[in-house]
Protein backbone atom coordinates (compact mmCIF):
# COMPACT_ATOMS: atom_id res chain seq x y z
CA UNK A 1 0.00 0.00 0.00
CA UNK A 2 1.26 3.52 -0.77
CA UNK A 3 1.93 6.12 1.81
CA UNK A 4 -1.25 8.02 0.76
CA UNK A 5 -3.52 5.02 0.99
CA UNK A 6 -1.89 4.15 4.19
CA UNK A 7 -3.17 7.88 5.72
CA UNK A 8 -6.46 7.57 3.72
CA UNK A 9 -7.19 3.86 5.21
CA UNK A 10 -6.08 5.62 8.81
CA UNK A 11 -3.13 4.15 9.74
CA UNK A 12 -1.22 7.42 11.25
CA UNK A 13 -3.04 10.07 12.93
CA UNK A 14 -3.04 12.52 10.03
CA UNK A 15 -5.83 15.20 11.08
CA UNK A 16 -8.25 15.28 7.79
CA UNK A 17 -8.70 19.04 7.29
CA UNK A 18 -11.61 17.81 4.61
CA UNK A 19 -13.29 15.11 3.56
CA UNK A 20 -16.21 13.75 1.48
CA UNK A 21 -17.04 10.62 -0.41
CA UNK A 22 -14.14 11.08 -2.98
CA UNK A 23 -11.32 13.05 -1.81
CA UNK A 24 -9.63 13.75 1.96
CA UNK A 25 -7.23 16.18 2.72
CA UNK A 26 -4.55 16.67 5.29
CA UNK A 27 -1.39 18.89 5.88
CA UNK A 28 1.89 18.58 3.73
CA UNK A 29 4.73 17.19 6.17
CA UNK A 30 7.07 19.86 4.59
CA UNK A 31 5.09 23.09 4.37
CA UNK A 32 6.57 24.98 1.15
CA UNK A 33 4.01 27.96 2.56
CA UNK A 34 2.09 28.93 5.51
CA UNK A 35 -0.78 27.20 4.12
CA UNK A 36 0.02 24.02 2.25
CA UNK A 37 -2.51 21.01 2.05
CA UNK A 38 -2.52 17.91 0.29
CA UNK A 39 -5.87 17.15 -1.16
CA UNK A 40 -6.18 13.33 -2.42
CA UNK A 41 -8.60 10.96 -4.08
CA UNK A 42 -9.56 7.84 -1.99
CA UNK A 43 -8.76 5.70 -4.66
CA UNK A 44 -5.63 5.42 -5.67
CA UNK A 45 -4.27 6.76 -9.31
CA UNK A 46 -0.67 7.09 -9.79
CA UNK A 47 -0.94 10.64 -11.21
CA UNK A 48 -3.61 13.03 -12.36
CA UNK A 49 -3.52 12.05 -15.88
CA UNK A 50 -4.75 7.96 -14.97
CA UNK A 51 -7.25 10.03 -12.35
CA UNK A 52 -8.76 12.15 -14.79
CA UNK A 53 -8.89 8.40 -17.31
CA UNK A 54 -10.84 6.81 -14.93
CA UNK A 55 -12.35 9.18 -12.39
CA UNK A 56 -13.05 12.49 -13.81
CA UNK A 57 -15.75 13.66 -11.44
CA UNK A 58 -12.98 13.06 -8.32
CA UNK A 59 -10.89 15.60 -10.21
CA UNK A 60 -13.68 17.83 -9.91
CA UNK A 61 -14.47 17.03 -6.25
CA UNK A 62 -10.78 17.59 -5.44
CA UNK A 63 -10.84 21.25 -6.46
CA UNK A 64 -13.89 21.86 -4.87
CA UNK A 65 -11.91 20.74 -1.99
CA UNK A 66 -9.39 23.30 -2.56
CA UNK A 67 -12.07 25.93 -2.83
CA UNK A 68 -13.74 25.29 0.84
CA UNK A 69 -10.36 24.84 2.13
CA UNK A 70 -8.97 28.16 0.93
CA UNK A 71 -11.97 30.01 2.55
CA UNK A 72 -12.03 28.10 6.00
CA UNK A 73 -7.74 28.77 5.96
CA UNK A 74 -8.72 32.46 4.84
CA UNK A 75 -6.35 32.27 2.01
CA UNK A 76 -6.69 35.85 -0.04
CA UNK A 77 -4.75 34.08 -3.09
CA UNK A 78 -3.65 30.40 -3.38
CA UNK A 79 -2.03 28.29 -5.98
CA UNK A 80 -2.88 24.66 -6.85
CA UNK A 81 -0.51 22.54 -8.49
CA UNK A 82 -0.29 18.88 -9.74
CA UNK A 83 3.11 17.47 -10.22
CA UNK A 84 2.92 14.38 -13.04
CA UNK A 85 6.15 12.78 -12.86
CA UNK A 86 9.05 12.39 -11.68
CA UNK A 87 10.83 15.01 -14.25
CA UNK A 88 7.70 17.64 -12.93
CA UNK A 89 8.75 16.84 -8.95
CA UNK A 90 6.26 14.29 -8.17
CA UNK A 91 7.70 12.64 -5.37
CA UNK A 92 4.31 10.53 -4.43
CA UNK A 93 2.56 8.47 -6.85
CA UNK A 94 -0.66 8.84 -5.82
CA UNK A 95 -2.54 11.62 -7.49
CA UNK A 96 -2.46 15.41 -5.18
CA UNK A 97 -3.52 18.48 -5.52
CA UNK A 98 -1.09 20.95 -3.53
CA UNK A 99 -3.01 23.72 -2.21
CA UNK A 100 -0.59 26.39 -1.38
CA UNK A 101 -1.30 29.87 -0.18
CA UNK A 102 -0.49 32.49 2.81
CA UNK A 103 2.31 34.29 0.88
CA UNK A 104 3.36 35.19 -2.65
CA UNK A 105 4.20 33.02 -5.55
CA UNK A 106 6.69 33.42 -8.32
CA UNK A 107 6.11 33.12 -12.01
CA UNK A 108 7.75 30.86 -13.85
CA UNK A 109 7.59 28.44 -11.68
CA UNK A 110 11.00 26.48 -10.91
P1 LIG B 1 5.00 15.65 -4.89
O1 LIG B 1 6.46 15.94 -4.79
O2 LIG B 1 4.77 14.19 -5.21
O3 LIG B 1 4.22 16.55 -5.79
O4 LIG B 1 4.38 15.92 -3.45
C1 LIG B 1 4.46 15.00 -2.42
C2 LIG B 1 4.28 15.77 -1.14
O5 LIG B 1 3.95 14.85 -0.12
C3 LIG B 1 5.53 16.51 -0.67
O6 LIG B 1 5.24 17.90 -0.57
C4 LIG B 1 5.87 15.88 0.67
O7 LIG B 1 6.33 16.82 1.61
C5 LIG B 1 4.54 15.26 1.09
N1 LIG B 1 4.63 14.06 1.89
C6 LIG B 1 5.41 12.97 1.64
N2 LIG B 1 5.21 12.03 2.58
C7 LIG B 1 4.25 12.53 3.42
C8 LIG B 1 3.62 12.02 4.59
O8 LIG B 1 3.87 10.90 5.05
N3 LIG B 1 2.69 12.82 5.18
C9 LIG B 1 2.38 14.07 4.71
N4 LIG B 1 1.46 14.77 5.37
N5 LIG B 1 2.97 14.57 3.60
C10 LIG B 1 3.89 13.82 2.98
ZN1 LIG C 1 -2.05 5.15 -2.97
Amino acid sequence: MCIFCKIAAGEFTTEFLYEDEFVLAFRDLEPQAPTHILIIPKNHFENVEALSKFEPLTVAALFRAATELAESEGLVGHRTVFNTGASAGQSVFHAHLHLLGGRPFAWPPG
